[in-house]
């Protein structure tokens, strides 16, 4: 049966591991020493790496893995990472046979120019497009397509297990409650994930629905969040992606 395991990197990376057997695949190794330290410790034997964008904490430790062995390394077409063997984009399938699992790649560019979501088994790894109550910093894109990014992994179903790629989900809260003050389901969140943090445990995945319950970025339609942006900018905002680009403006400089 598919496991899913988080491997921990740098501060607050997670290397999602996916294991079957003795066998398994990473998603994002940012670092080569931690997932070789857990593929020896577990006896496992890597097939496959899949990276979602060509930021250095998601993609550096991929030339040393493969020092060790060749495997398939998967990742956006249109962004420099060296040792990609097969560039894909919406529309291909990533197929994963030693681990029986398929994935639907998605675009959601906004973070990078390329960045990409690999879907499938009712899980989805998005890197730094969503976070658990957050989403990633605009960098290479615009407003207008992260926005219509994050729409896009919204559309997918509420029982999707979300796993991001990074630990921001208390912080993340913290600026949630300044946008939505109200919304219960959010208060009922941040006792949970704070336990869990206090327990050394990692706040994620998440699921989709919770992210709709309590995402600002998810919610820009709501009445709640479009008055923190008008509020915030001091104007009304005229549509749904300029609610997104001031609330994404508010949490850059808080
Ligand atoms: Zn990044
Ligand atoms: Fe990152």
């Amino acid at each position: 049966m598919l496991e899913i395991v988080p491997v921990k990197a740098f501060k607050d990376n997670y290397i999602w591991t996916l294991r079957d057997g003795k066998l398994a695949a990473v998603v994002d190794p940012g670092d080569a020493r931690p997932v070789i330290d857990y593929l020896a410790r577990e006896k496992l034997d890597l097939v496959a790496i899949l990276a979602t964008h060509h930021h250095a904490d998601h993609v550096g430790g991929i030339p040393e893995l493969l020092e060790r062995g060749r495997v398939p390394v998967y990742g956006p077409r249109g962004e420099p990472i060296e040792s990609l063997t097969r560039a894909v984009g919406e529309g291909d399938t990533v197929t994963i046979p030693e681990l029986g699992v398929s994935f639907a790649v998605l675009d959601i560019p906004g973070h990078t120019r390329a960045h990409i979501a690999y879907y499938g088994a009712d899980c989805l790894f998005c890197g730094d497009t969503l976070f658990a109550c957050g989403c990633g910093r605009v960098f290479e894109g615009t407003p207008g397509q992260m926005y219509a990014s994050l729409e896009k992994l919204r559309a997918l179903p509420d029982s999707t297990r979300v796993y991001c790629g990074h630990e921001y989900t208390l912080a993340n809260i913290g600026f949630a409650r300044r946008v939505e003050p109200g919304n219960a389901a959010l208060s009922a969140r941040e006792a949970r994930d704070r336990k869990l943090r206090e327990a050394g445990e990692p706040t994620l995945p998440t699921t989709l629905g919770e992210e709709k319950a309590t995402n600002p970025f998810l919610r820009c339609l709501e009445p709640a969040v479009v008055e923190s942006a008008n509020k915030y900018l001091g104007a009304r905002a005229a549509d749904p992606v300029r609610v997104f680009a001031a609330i994404r403006d508010w949490k850059n400089r808080s």
